[in-house]
């Protein structure tokens, strides 16, 4: 029998720092639906995009040199703030 993970929950809030983004674009490669670069230097992204994109969303934030992401998410009345740019996923 195989087991699934369950499937993502609770609101998804994106913030970025548009003063720390460099436009190194590694967000748009690792979450396209939510992050994406209008000319070389404007970023434009999704601030509450759906839970399924938590995951890219997540590896977007690691993946960004200069930690410029930073995700929020809500389950009921939890709150988790992943911060955490080397975070295994
Ligand atoms: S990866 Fe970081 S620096 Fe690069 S465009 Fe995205 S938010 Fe900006």
């Amino acid at each position: 029998m195989t087991h699934s993970p369950p499937a993502p929950s609770g609101s998804l809030r994106v913030v970025v720092d548009l003063n720390r983004c460099q436009a190194y674009a590694q967000c748009c490669f690792f979450a396209p639906d939510v992050f994406k670069l209008h000319g070389p230097e404007a970023l434009w992204y999704d601030p509450q995009p759906s839970a399924a994109q938590r995951e890219h969303v997540l590896r977007a934030a690691a993946a960004c040199p200069v930690q410029a992401i930073f995700v929020e998410w809500s389950k009921a009345a939890t709150r988790k703030i992943a911060e955490a740019p080397h975070e295994q996923l």
